[in-house]
């Protein structure tokens, strides 16, 4: 397959863009750097990508880049390119939501029709459902989202079944619940819980001790993803959730890091955050039946490997023994997968 991966600098879309290559796959990679964290971290993630020929970069913003020419001859648009996070999202900040998750879907999906692209898979969100009325949650129920981002990741949503159902645009949207693992977004809670219990600071706690997240592996996502892009006669416009299924509360997440670094993590409370739902759930049977899909990465198993890639990543400011109940080779941990 020749894929084009949108964001392909990013935490996700790195992950996937290497294992497509690793697959044999041909891969063209667009992404911007945008600044929402810091671009050389991007830099790193593709940094043994483009050490391979079966990988090229465009450097290029999906708002104005000639996407008909970086489309040409491409059977699959992986669309992971967006602004994340929820706490940003709110204010003058909505401006690049809207400019990042809708317009530049729009231009995506716009340009992928003209190319006659064999399927475009679109990096949804749990953010989409708010707070359900119940869980877990199931991909025909109303969804409600509860910040602006999870407006902009719906109305994304609703372009690609749209381009499906009026056009005949192969889409496939993939509802993400909370994604985890080596080269997580900096901001994001599982990179801060793990920096704190190296550093000693307190970890800034910015929801509920009870919240609970839905957390799915990156290698779990990336194998959904891709079977996503591959398994024929998907019904256009298809919406699947892509969820771990073991939720787990924040206070058993701080204690779990704990435990897998042998050190308690000091907890600092900051203010709840307008937009921060109170639990995320999803029920993946769909995603099963469609794509033979489940998730195969425990929580634990996960961290334990995010951990071990955030220590060979960079040296640890303290000697840390990983305490772990599953032993890991470290010869088998994926560094640049
Ligand atoms: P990320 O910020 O690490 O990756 C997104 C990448 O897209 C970045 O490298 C950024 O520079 C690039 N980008 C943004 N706008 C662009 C544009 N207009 N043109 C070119 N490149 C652009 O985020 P991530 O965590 O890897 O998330 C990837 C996708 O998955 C996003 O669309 C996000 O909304 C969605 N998602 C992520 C999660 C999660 O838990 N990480 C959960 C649900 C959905």
């Amino acid at each position: 397959m020749r894929a084009c991966v949108t964001g392909a600098a990013g935490f996700i879309g790195s992950t996937l863009s290497c294992e497509l290559v690793r697959q044999g796959h041909t891969v063209t990679g667009v992404d911007s750097f945008t600044d929402y964290y810091d671009p050389s971290v991007k830099r790193e993630n593709v940094a043994d990508l483009l050490k391979s020929h079966a990988f090229e970069l465009v450097e290029a913003d999906l708002i104005d880049a000639p996407l008909p020419e970086v489309f040409a001859d491409v059977d699959v648009v992986f669309h992971l390119a967006g602004q994340p996070g929820v706490r940003g999202s709110w204010a003058n900040g909505f401006a690049p939501y809207v400019d990042l998750n809708v317009l530049a879907t729009q231009r995506v999906l716009e340009a992928a029709t003209v190319c006659g692209t064999g399927r475009v898979v679109y990096a949804s969100s749990s953010s989409v459902y708010g707070n359900a009325v119940a869980y877990p949650c199931h991909e025909d129920d109303l969804p409600r989202p509860y910040s602006p981002y999870g407006v902009t990741k719906l109305a994304g949503e609703h372009l690609a079944r749209l381009y499906a159902s009026n056009l005949g645009l192969s889409t496939v949207s993939l509802r993400y619940f909370t994604v985890f693992g080596p080269r997580q977004r900096p901001e994001m809670a599982m990179s801060q819980l793990i920096e704190a219990g190296l550093t000693g600071r307190p970890f800034p706690m910015f929801a509920a001790p009870g919240t609970l997240r839905d957390f799915t592996f990156v290698d779990d996502v990336v194998h959904a993803t891709i079977a996503a892009g591959l398994t024929p006669d998907l019904q256009p416009g298809t919406v699947l959730n892509v969820a771990g299924g073991a939720p787990a509360t924040m206070v058993e997440l701080i204690d779990l890091v704990g435990d897998l670094l042998d050190e308690p993590v000091l907890v600092q409370d900051q203010p709840v955050c307008a937009g921060d739902v109170l639990r995320t759930g999803g029920d993946s049977t769909r995603a099963r039946h469609l794509l033979g899909w489940k998730p195969a990465v425990s929580l634990r198993q996960g961290l334990a490997r995010q951990i071990e890639w955030r220590l060979l990543q960079h040296s640890a400011p303290t000697p840390i023994r990983i305490h772990s109940a599953h032993v890991i080779d470290l010869t088998e941990v994926e560094v640049s997968a």
